[in-house]
């Protein structure tokens, strides 16, 4: 395999920034652009060392840098690497890496120093996945749960199912194929207990699926309502800025505002959409009221703001209706007043769970980010539990469970051992593509495709 280069850090103006080499020749290839200040030699130097000295082309010096050694297998793809780190300027940088492709690296493509780790078995490809989720972490939970997923917690969990499936099926097929030897039978009590214990365990982590995404990639959320309920103050209050101009006049916002905020344990992408008015005649307000529509048909979450200080109008009974197939929370909102909206008649009207708060006076907004918790799943989410983080990882776990369940049914129906044995084999696939034992090359390319360079 080729050794490869790539600049292993942000491409702007920084304190330090490294260039990573990996593979046979990176010893040699970063001796020939490196002079330690020791006049030792990078191929002479061991594992998990640091030289200080000046890295250059030919006799131009380009900067002072410190070479990291590590040998194979103990690196990060399990090949030679080193990493050179210097002053963090682009040009440097570029100019680093330029002198080292010279020398014979080749440019690393994105995700190519994790895809090499993956194919030298330094990690499987749900750790692999794992690694730019922990890149992207946007928060506390988000960090500890990638984390965990990099070092092994879902594939420990995906490994002991699809053990306990492969000893079953090793045990019913010895059973089938020597029937005159002693091999005594599984009982179909120990079969379903194992399955259905299987079954459990696939069914708890795609339970988790949806928290976990809400709690790694953030969710769309859209605050909805007529004009005047308060949206803009409520982002206001949630964001802590002043982004949304706040005023009295209906159908101020006229466009779709985006705003980043961190809510209990989750990240909200949250839109103040243009109040959804039909009755509009002006034509910018028109096109933020389609923007507002789509916003809305988008997002995970509709946060749908009504005016307490006011009766519910036709509007709002058609927003309610609208909501009624999202994840919504109803924010009845301006209770610090005269409260003349009729409270009975909108839980008539949704399902949805209700908070009474003020956003003007920051009143009833803990209440509220309990209640989106709530909706979204994340309520007391174990960071420390095994997650599935990618929706290529939800397939195979979804496709496995329906194996396992296709086989408990075949059990249950008396079908023959041979049948029962197809299902659980189609399980024990489908749980070892998750890890990428039996990946196909497309998947795997699939997965690195996503990742930096450099990664
Ligand atoms: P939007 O059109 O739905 O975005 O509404 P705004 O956020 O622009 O608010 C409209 C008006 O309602 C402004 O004058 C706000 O100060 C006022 N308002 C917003 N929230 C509250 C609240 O909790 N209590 C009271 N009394 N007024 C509020």
């Amino acid at each position: 395999m080729s050794t490869i280069a790539a600049i292993a850090t942000a491409q702007a103006a920084s304190g330090l920034g490294t260039i990573k080499i990996s593979g046979e020749n990176a010893l040699t290839i970063a001796d020939s652009v490196f002079s330690a200040v020791s006049g030792k030699k990078i191929c002479e130097t061991p594992g998990y060392r640091a030289l200080y000295g000046k890295v250059h082309e030919g006799e131009t010096v380009i900067d002072d840098a410190v070479a990291l050694v590590f040998r194979a297998p103990k690196s990060y793809t399990g090949e030679d690497v080193v990493e050179i780190s210097c002053h963090g300027g682009l040009y440097i940088l570029k100019r680093v890496l330029r002198a080292v492709l010279n020398a014979g690296a080749q440019p690393a493509e994105g995700g190519e120093f994790t895809k090499r780790a993956f194919l030298n078995g330094k990690m499987d490809l749900s750790e692999a996945e794992a690694v730019m989720s922990l890149i992207s972490a946007s928060g506390e939970e988000a960090r500890a749960a990638t984390l965990n997923a990099l070092d092994g917690a879902l594939s420990r969990e995906i490994t002991v199912c699809r053990d306990r499936l492969a000893v079953t099926a090793a045990f019913m097929a010895a059973w089938v194929d020597y029937p005159d030897d002693e091999i005594p039978e599984l009982s179909d009590t120990e079969l379903t207990t194992t399955l259905a214990e299987v079954k459990a365990t696939l069914t708890k982590l795609l339970d988790g699926f949806d928290a976990g995404k809400a709690i790694l990639d953030g969710v769309d959320t859209a605050i909805v309502g007529r004009p005047n309920v308060g949206k803009s103050t409520l982002l206001n209050a949630l964001s802590g800025t002043d982004r949304a101009i706040v005023t009295s006049v209906a159908g101020t916002t006229r466009d779709v505002l985006e705003e980043t905020v961190k809510v209990g344990n989750v990240t909200l992408r949250l839109a103040d959409t243009a109040g959804i008015r039909t009755d509009t005649d002006d034509e910018i307000e028109k096109i933020g009221v389609i923007r507002a529509k789509e916003r809305f048909d988008r997002a995970t979450l509709v946060l749908m703001v009504l005016d307490a200080q006011s009766p519910l109008t036709d509007d709002d009974r058609e927003l309610i209706k609208m909501c009624n197939n999202k994840n919504c929370v109803i924010v009845v909102n301006k209770t610090d007043g005269d409260i003349l909206l009729n409270i009975d008649e909108i839980k008539s009207l949704s399902s949805s769970p209700l908070a009474e708060i003020s956003a003007k006076n920051h009143m009833g907004l803990d209440n509220l980010i309990e209640i989106v918790e709530n909706v979204l799943g994340t309520a007391g989410f174990d960071p420390s539990a095994p997650l599935i983080t990618t929706e290529r990882q939800r397939s195979c776990v979804l496709k496995a469970t329906e194996n396992v369940t296709e086989a408990l049914d075949a059990v249950n129906m008396g079908i023959t051992a041979d049948a029962v044995n197809v299902c659980i084999d189609c399980a024990i696939e489908n749980l070892s593509i998750l890890t990428g034992e039996k990946a196909t090359q497309t998947v795997v390319d699939e997965v690195f495709k996503n990742f930096c360079v450099g990664k």
